[in-house]
């Protein structure tokens, strides 16, 4: 009878032991798979920084998605340079060409903008540092820290934010303008735009144009960061 016991309490403790040891095991296997999940995370992550134009990974999550240049099919740049940041001004463009109010539209509208700029004007890559389109994106034009050919003396200390489109006589939809106001906070939070930046209307900042259209134009006038008068050249 006692020996039925032992071996009874023996399977049981067996039982326990196994049961244990599965818990353990599966404890184990989630670790793993977590670990793994955050690494995966981690290299998404720092694609979107390299591909959005080298953004630390702890901030990227501030800024709104960044159209990169592959997914609108970019041309390589014929050459670049670098641009130190953070930079104290923002200059705001229409392209003066058609609006687009979709994804594909968009991505198709980029590639005329770089071909005429590269084919037409012969500059080195699409002028500006971010386009924005009617279907709200930003999409990455030269990026963060290079060079634009956007804004003679300001080339080399703003970003140029151009929303697709001519805005003389009618405004950007709601969803364009809030993406501007968005790249423009993801760009103080990341340290490439000065906190207390200087906007300026293209106008304001070179001779002789019309950029970015009137209507556009009398609406950035309400804006914080708007400065007025002309300033060409800089006074600093
Ligand atoms: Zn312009």
């Amino acid at each position: 009878m006692n020996d039925t016991r032992h071996i009874v309490t023996d399977i049981g403790e067996i039982m326990w032991k196994c049961n244990l040891t599965v818990v353990l095991i599966l404890v184990v296997c989630k670790a793993i798979c977590d670990g793994r999940k955050d690494i995966q995370n981690d290299h998404k992550h720092w694609k979107a920084d390299i591909d959005g134009g080298r953004l630390m990974n702890s901030v990227v999550k501030a800024c709104p998605r960044v159209v990169t240049r592959e997914e609108w099919g970019a041309r390589p740049a014929k050459d670049r340079s670098d641009m130190a940041t953070p930079v104290p001004f923002v200059i705001l463009h229409h392209t003066d060409m058609p609006e687009c109010f979709t994804f594909d539209d968009c991505c198709k509208m980029m590639r005329s903008i770089q071909d005429f700029h590269m084919d037409v004007r012969g500059w080195n890559d699409i002028a500006y540092s971010f386009l924005v389109g009617e279907d709200g994106l930003v999409y990455r034009g030269r990026g963060w820290d290079t060079v634009g050919s956007h804004a003679p003396w300001y080339n080399f200390r703003s970003l140029g934010i151009s929303i697709m489109g001519n805005f003389t006589t009618k405004l950007p939809n709601q969803k364009a303008i809030e993406a501007v106001d968005e790249i423009i906070n993801c760009a103080i939070v990341n340290n490439k735009l000065k906190s207390d930046y200087i906007l300026y209307g293209h106008r304001q900042a070179t001779p002789n144009r019309t950029c970015p259209g009137q209507a556009l134009f009398d609406m950035i006038q309400t804006w914080p960061h708007w400065k007025p008068g002309n300033h060409f050249p800089p006074k600093q």
